[in-house]
């Protein structure tokens, strides 16, 4: 690649992070600066970071243009990084600066090296031997000439940091001092190879002449949970390690278990970089700045890893690619699955989709022949997927403010006495979703949104889930000060574990809810405990449905399989067959066959017949003439515009006068519909409205909307933020 250098005093065009929309123009300094340079420049009275985006635009007089400060010591932005933002800006309706800045997300970019303590093995000679001092030696030997910090040395060990730190006494263990962003240790592509089954081979075979032929290809790799998907797509990211290439993995959030990652090393004899909200500042910069000197290999992340620096990507997985999480809902709202796509085209990379259950925006671009499908039709080894069955609520007998019907309870006592887990699913935090007062009907809501408060017993507060809200659990009514009149309505999950450990006294009873934990770390560390048999029966939210492996689990049972299909969402049926194909998925997935019970009101339902039949091709099939019917995605375009504001008036004010003068719209043949209520009609003492707008797959959407937006002189109180593909219609 041509690299493009400024020579000192040369005007470039920087692009900084903060919220100007403009390339500002500035001197490159002394020594010159190269094209993409991460830099420090003056902005009034501050210094800010940005990025040399280009020539400067020579608008201003040349003698108040202001140097460049400093070129930070970090690789310079490559040239399909930017045509990838531009793009991903573009697509998004986001302003460059705040694309920026998730691509600038390393936290001390522009700060010095700090150094820390590192151990390696030193020529010492021990005065005697112990069981424990050896292991350190080994865990040296094993993993030759490298180096680590105390604590890792004594965790991979399994020994306290007093057996590291007398070896150091003696030599054996030699001390340094290392900068902190240090490279990843090399992955072995061979490490840990499996033998393929012969499907799973067929469809490697695939995924790796994609690979070696360098070029942009998108696969969605479909198959049943436990089909061997991620056994799979790791061959792909080997064959990427092997050419030399950079590899990206995502995974909802949720999954990025330790779990996930012990499989990664066990298959690459190394840990991969990680990318997430869990991750220390002081790892996160390394990760940031090895990925772009190509010093990490694979990078195993959360969505946001897509906008890493990489030097040579050559493969991006997006694990359960369906999932609802990719869509990044604050700020820039982008979805990673199709920036994925994206940033994969610029840099000739390859992406593998995999989920057991893909989108039916990812089922449509196959239709299109933008995708490419491979399937892995059967589970890995003798496991069989559950068998699932509907249990009818209508004709079982359930005692007021109980949920688990006999026929589920029978179930779950057979596998208590075979000594195999239950899972208890319920899509509901909290104990119950609805405080109410006996005495006067009302129902305890949030101050500052358009939400029910939900009683956190375990807490003993009450939350808003929209805001996060929290305050005691009133003794009365708020509202006409009855004493002890208030009470729980409907079940969380919470409350399921009450009545599950009164059914069964001597069971053990978990409740695996993400507001339970201090932190992600010690969520995901009981469910580990959990999964390798730390209790009998598990009651849970969406939380246990992705990417967890209970190879002991047998029993599913779905509380209210209905819950999901309430409401007027399009995307609901998807929604919950996605949801309860994959929880029944958690079953049986070791030796022992699985079974799902879904307890439903509506049994006759198409989406609950679907998901018993397991029928996926035809559901899909229905869905897509339903889209199709609407003209809505993924056979049609849509955006959300949300207004927000204080004033509920102005918003509904503004929103009518948008809807009315929608020219820019009608030129492109789109419909604008409302303003309506947002699906969230009130956060943060904010009112909400939107306006849906549809257009045909081939308009040109996202010009038109700017215009049209452009149209309007905004109050300042008011907020708009546009939604492309928003995830409910
Ligand atoms: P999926 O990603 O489709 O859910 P996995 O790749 O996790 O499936 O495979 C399910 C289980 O079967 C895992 O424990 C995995 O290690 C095992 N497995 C799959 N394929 C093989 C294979 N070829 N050899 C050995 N174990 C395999
Ligand atoms: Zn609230």
């Amino acid at each position: 690649m041509d690299l493009m250098h400024f020579n000192e005093g040369e005007l470039v065009g920087v692009l900084t992070t903060q919220p100007i929309d403009r390339v500002l123009d500035y001197k490159a300094p002394e020594g010159g600066v190269m094209l993409g340079a991460f830099v420090e420049v003056p902005l009034g009275p501050r210094k800010v970071i940005g990025v040399v985006w280009g020539k400067g635009t020579g608008d201003y007089d040349y003698a108040k243009v202001r140097s460049i400060i400093r070129v930070l010591d970090v690789a310079p932005m490559r040239e399909e990084m930017q045509t990838f933002l531009a793009r991903a800006a573009a697509y998004t309706l986001t302003p460059m600066s705040a694309m920026l800045r998730l691509a600038t997300r390393a936290p001390g970019l522009g700060d010095p090296p700090s150094m820390r303590k590192v151990y390696r093995l030193g020529t010492g000679a021990p005065d005697r031997i112990t069981d424990a001092r050896t292991k350190v030696i080994e865990v040296l030997r094993d993993y030759g000439g490298l180096s680590f910090t105390m604590k890792e040395l004594a965790e991979m060990a399994g020994v306290g940091t007093s057996v590291v730190k007398g070896l150091v006494k003696q030599g054996v263990v030699s001390e340094e001092e290392a900068p902190r962003d240090t490279p990843y240790p090399a992955l072995d592509p061979d490490y840990g190879r499996k033998a393929l089954t012969a499907d799973q081979e067929e469809v490697a075979t695939v995924l790796l002449d994609g690979i070696a032929a360098g070029t942009y290809g998108t696969t969605l790799l479909k198959g049943v949970t436990g089909s061997g998907k991620t056994e799979v797509y790791l061959e792909a990211v080997a064959a990427c390690l092997r050419a030399g290439r950079q590899a990206l993995v995502l995974l909802p959030e949720i999954a990025l278990t330790g779990e996930f990652l012990t499989r990664v090393e066990a298959r690459f004899g190394m840990k991969p970089a990680e990318w997430h909200s869990g991750v220390t500042m002081t790892e996160r910069r390394r990760c940031w700045k090895m990925v772009g000197q190509g010093a990490a290999q694979l990078v195993v992340g959360a969505r946001s890893a897509l906008f890493l620096p990489f030097q040579n990507l050559g493969l991006i997985v997006v694990d359960e690619e369906h999932d609802t999480s990719y869509k990044q809902e604050d700020g820039v709202l982008y979805n990673a699955r199709d920036m994925a796509v994206l940033r994969a085209s610029l840099n000739d990379a390859q992406v593998i989709l995999a989920s057991a259950t893909p989108s039916l925006e990812s089922w449509a671009n196959v239709e299109a022949g933008k995708y490419h499908r491979l399937t892995l039709t059967s589970r890995f080894g003798d496991a069989v997927l559950p068998q699932m069955s509907a249990i009818d609520m209508r004709v079982e007998d359930v005692p007021g403010g109980k949920w688990v019907s006999p026929a589920l309870k029978n179930a779950m006592k057979d596998r208590l006495e075979k000594h195999e887990q239950s899972l208890i699913f319920l899509n509901r935090r909290g104990y119950a979703p609805i405080t109410l007062c006996r005495a006067c009907g009302h129902q305890i809501g949030c101050d500052h949104c358009d939400a029910r408060m939900v009683e956190h017993r375990f807490l003993k507060r009450l939350m808003c889930h929209q805001c996060g809200e929290t305050k005691p659990m009133p003794t009365k009514c708020p509202h006409c000060e009855a004493e002890d009149r208030l009470s729980a309505v409907g079940p969380g999950v919470e409350r399921m574990g009450e009545e599950v450990q009164a059914l069964f006294p001597d069971a053990r009873v978990a409740v695996l809810s993400s507001d339970l934990y201090g932190s992600a770390r010690a969520m995901k560390a009981h469910i580990e405990e959990i999964a390798q048999g730390g209790c009998d029966i598990i009651i849970g939210t969406q939380l246990v449905a992705k990417g967890h492996n209970f190879p002991n689990l047998t029993l599913v049972g779905v509380i209210d399989a209905d819950l999901g299909l309430q409401g007027s969402d399009l995307r609901a049926a998807e929604r919950t067959f996605q949801l309860m194909r994959q929880v029944a998925g958690r079953a049986g997935r070791a030796e022992k066959p699985g079974e799902a019970l879904l307890q439903t009101y509506q049994p006759e339902h198409a989406v609950i017949r679907a998901i018993l039949a397991g029928d996926e091709e035809s559901f899909w099939a229905a869905e897509a003439e339903e889209r199709k019917a609407a003209g809505v995605p993924p056979y049609g375009r849509m955006a959300g515009i949300v207004l927000s504001s204080p004033n509920v008036q102005e918003v509904f004010d503004v929103g009518a006068d948008m809807a009315r003068r929608d020219m820019p719209l009608r030129e492109i043949g789109a419909q604008v519909f409302g303003p309506a209520p947002a699906p969230i009609a009130r956060i943060r003492g904010r009112h909400r409205v939107r306006l849906l707008v549809k257009a045909d797959k081939q308009a040109p959407l996202q010009k038109a909307l700017a215009t049209w937006v452009g149209q309007f002189k905004l109050p300042n109180s008011l907020r708009l933020s546009i939604d492309i593909d928003p995830q409910s219609f």
